[in-house]
């Protein structure tokens, strides 16, 4: 299915980061923007089937080895089916084709990484013309890694992806995730002070552990993002004393999965993690993250985009044990938010 879709941005990822640049103006930047001013307002509800084709293709003048093959990539993208559905509590299914490799009609950069005209320049390429026209939900660009010159990733536009040669199901899944106009997933991270004050202190770029669209991992989408899409409807935390039961984000069918409370020009997600399905790398086991996490979203901290909390003792940017523990509060913009058991807090405002 096709969704109508805004969101006027390509993003470059870096192996670390990623860049967003803009379609109207491709002038390449040098370092990412702490944040976006876009706040994922250009997300739109999805649900369905999403028709992806994956075409692995070298650049004409390309004279090495196939780098990988067209069932490798089948099997990472049954991966990225997987996640999605379960992601989307079997709202969105993306049904892949992997086509053969094929060879585009336009040379490799010369220098530099591939920008958002050199990528459209392949799709345009008439191999993949006509696999456009098809009116293919989602291209996806498999390349040979250019790393010499170009250490990131892969590039998201509205409805395609280029992948710079990392064959990989959270690569290939994170693209497909700003396809759907998703953001990254930052950490703000304070330096593990016994009572985190929110400022701009330091903000990880993609530093969200926990999510798909932050750090190098296959965990769940955030609940906001969930939201943006339409998978999830978060309890609205208005004024007063309430306490919300929460079930762990990655287990399908419960109640309530998340808890918004805007606080002047704060807007702060609660939500709950625990070790199963794909948060069970992400969130089980050494990664000790498990329990009640909050997110930020606030353009004046470096937040616009979204900002997990780092509630660990000693500031640990892999976010070990930075969820808020079972008995612990957390208080800010007159909000109070304590983890009264696993699943429950309770959300005090004014
Ligand atoms: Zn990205």
């Amino acid at each position: 299915m096709t969704k109508s879709h805004s969101l006027q941005s390509v993003v470059r990822c870096l192996a670390k980061a990623c860049l967003w640049l803009s379609l109207s103006c491709l002038a390449q930047t040098t370092s990412p923007p702490p944040s976006s001013s876009a706040s994922n307002a250009a997300v739109a509800p999805l649900s369905g089937k999403l028709r992806i084709l994956v075409v692995p293709a070298f650049w004409s003048d390309y004279t090495g080895d196939t780098p990988v093959s067209p069932e490798r990539l089948a099997e990472l993208m049954a991966i990225v089916r997987s996640y999605f559905l379960e992601a989307s509590y079997d709202k969105l299914e993306m049904v892949p084709t992997v086509t053969p490799w094929i060879r585009l009609s336009v040379p490799r950069p010369a220098a530099g990484c591939p920008n958002g005209a050199a990528v459209r320049t392949a799709l345009d390429s008439p191999a993949i013309a006509s696999y456009k026209a098809a009116g293919w939900d989602r291209i996806v660009v498999v390349q040979p890694r250019i790393a010499e010159q170009c250490f990131w990733h892969g590039i998201a536009g509205v409805n395609s992806a280029w992948i710079n040669g990392v064959f990989d199901e959270k690569v290939i899944g994170h693209e497909l995730g700003h396809t759907l106009g998703l953001q990254h997933a930052h950490q703000l991270n304070c330096g593990g002070e016994p009572a985190l004050v929110l400022r701009p202190c330091r903000v990880v770029v993609t530093g969200d552990f926990y999510a798909l669209m932050g750090k190098w991992n296959m965990g769940h989408l955030m609940a906001m993002h969930k939201a943006q899409l339409g998978w999830i409807t978060p309890a609205i935390h208005g004024s007063g004393v309430a306490v919300y039961d929460l079930a762990p984000i990655s287990v399908k069918g419960q109640a309530l999965y998340a808890v918004k409370v805007v606080r002047g020009s704060r807007t702060f997600w609660i939500e709950r993690r625990e070790s199963s399905g794909f948060d069970a790398g992400a969130v089980g086991g050494a990664a000790g993250r498990a329990g009640i996490s909050i997110r930020v979203v606030d353009d004046s901290i470096g937040c616009g985009e979204s900002c997990v909390l780092n509630m660990s003792a000693n500031g640990d940017d892999f976010l070990s044990n930075a969820a808020l523990k079972v008995g612990q509060r957390w208080s800010d913009s007159g909000m109070t938010v304590e983890a009264v058991s696993a699943g429950r807090v309770k959300v005090t405002t004014p």
